[in-house]
């Protein structure tokens, strides 16, 4: 390593959702900042994220629309896809944006370093051979998808192998119910794949409210999903047939094209030089924050999915939006509340969520002081269909003011739904103030402002 030592006020390691964020912000302030990125900007959520699995999301729409229009007068049409038409089209949506980031950076005064960044004291990283120093370092390294090691393992791919497909599998197992597996699932099934999911635990999408679990595991059902939970993954074997899974109680399932593993994701933690910073790190590679996103080391943050908390794009932007604020803009209080963040798993059809579960809110005030007011039903969207997915709603308040804490929400047109929902909930508006509310009709989401008896 040679001695050039670069100054700035803020280096940033990651040039994710978090990263970008914190350092747009704080080079609005005329701050000094680099952002360190070994790959491209905009991180997961851009690369290997949410936008080029919602560009598959969409394209499983449009299958389903296809096969449903009969039922509505539209001549049989076939729902086959040209799969690497539609990977080529999604490529080129991701490259754009990431055009997009590379100019912008720059043209906002952001040095942009390119290589790993690796801490060497509490106050200077190196990239390569080269030393940068600077009073303020941010950690927003993000994670890699997790792979248990079981014989095998590498038989299957992972979330980032999925965007790496060119042609759509005949027999896919998803290892993995949670949000990601999910997601997979019912893109493939959508696309023509015959999908079998499975996972460790009884139940898919495990934190989420229990009606939501229920129906969701009906509508992957009723899509013609096989699953298999619980399913404990023993080992991934090969044939000339294809790729095989034995379970922990010897039964297999297989033969498979491709098994993905949806099982989690890790911090990318290690190697990034926290001892030597003498930063503090859990086991499993989450770095611990207090409310204002600092570790135990006064010179070094850490923002998105490395705390452990709500590993999501807004947040990790909102967190790091919050803590320039606070650094370079004489806000010492300002912070973000992690409390009552929606979310949406863009299954088919959609799950929404904000605020507490039933279960959770039961258990932290007691059932006396809970409502529950639910409905489920066959939206008007699938009046001509032959089959139509069930959509649900639930509001969970809480008190003899029926402060309304938790709305879930699964059905179409819940994902663009529930953010208005969100600003309800977060302003602390009761069910009364959900009644006082003139219905828009017909739709589904009148239903959440016309729910009349409490369920028992
Ligand atoms: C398949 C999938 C679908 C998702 N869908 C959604 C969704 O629909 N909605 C949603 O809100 N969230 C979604 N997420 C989650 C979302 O992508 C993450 O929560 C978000 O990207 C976290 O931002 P981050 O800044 O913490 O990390 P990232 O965006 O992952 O950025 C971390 C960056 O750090 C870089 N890096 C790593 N090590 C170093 C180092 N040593 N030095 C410098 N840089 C380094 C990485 O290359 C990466 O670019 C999805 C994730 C996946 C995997």
């Amino acid at each position: 390593m040679n001695d050039s030592v670069r100054a700035f006020d803020l280096i940033v390691l990651g040039g994710g959702s978090g990263g970008l964020a914190v350092a747009e912000r704080a080079a609005a302030y005329g701050v000094k900042v680099a952002v360190i990125e070994p790959a491209s900007l905009g991180g997961t959520c851009v690369n290997l994220g949410c936008v080029p699995k919602k560009v598959m999301w969409y394209a499983a729409n449009f299958a389903h629309a296809r096969h449903e229009a009969e039922g509505w007068g539209f001549a049989p049409a076939d729902a086959s896809v040209d799969f690497a038409a539609l990977v080529a089209g999604r490529n080129r949506y991701v490259d754009n944006i990431r055009q997009f980031w590379d100019g912008y950076a720059e043209r906002l005064g952001i040095t942009v370093l390119r290589g790993r960044g690796v801490l060497t004291s509490p106050t200077t990283v190196a990239v390569e051979d080269t030393t940068y120093t600077a009073p303020h370092i941010v950690l927003s390294t993000g994670g890699h998808p997790f792979v248990p090691p079981v014989p095998g393992a590498a038989l299957g791919i992972t979330s980032d192998g999925f965007f790496d497909l060119t042609e759509l599998p005949r027999r896919v197992a998803v290892i993995g119910g949670g949000y990601i597996g999910v997601e997979l699932a019912g893109v493939l099934k959508a696309l023509g794949s015959e999908v079998t999911l499975l996972d460790l635990l009884d139940t898919i999408i495990a934190p989420f409210d229990g009606m939501l679990r229920e129906v969701a595991t009906e509508n992957l059902a009723a899509l013609g999903v096989t699953m298999h939970l619980p399913f404990k993954v023993q080992a991934l074997t090969q044939s000339e047939d294809g790729k095989f899974l034995t379970g922990a109680d010897g039964q297999t399932l297989g033969p498979f094209d491709q098994i993905i593993w949806a099982v989690g994701r890790a911090p990318n933690t290690r190697d990034i030089g926290l001892e030597a910073a003498g930063v503090t790190v859990e086991r499993n590679g989450i770095i611990p924050t207090d409310a204002y996103q600092n570790t135990n080391v006064p010179s070094v943050f850490a923002i998105g999915d490395i705390t452990g908390r709500a590993p999501l794009t807004p947040v990790a932007i909102a967190a790091g939006r919050q803590l320039a604020e606070r650094l370079f803009n004489g806000k010492p209080a300002a912070k973000l509340d992690y409390h009552d963040i929606p979310t949406v798993v863009f299954a088919h059809p959609p799950i929404g969520t904000v605020g507490m579960t039933e279960e959770a809110a039961r258990a932290e005030y007691g059932d006396a002081a809970i409502t529950i007011y639910e409905t489920r039903f066959t939206p008007m969207r699938y009046a001509l269909s032959s089959t139509g997915f069930k959509t649900a709603m639930k509001l969970v308040c809480l008190g003899k003011h029926q402060r309304v804490i938790g709305v879930h929400l699964i059905g179409d047109g819940v994902d663009e739904m529930l953010q208005g929902f969100a600003v309800a909930v977060k302003a602390g508006l009761t069910k009364a103030d959900f009644d006082a509310t003139v219905a828009i009709h017909p739709t589904a989401s009148e239903e959440l402002v016309t729910l009349k008896t409490p369920r028992d």
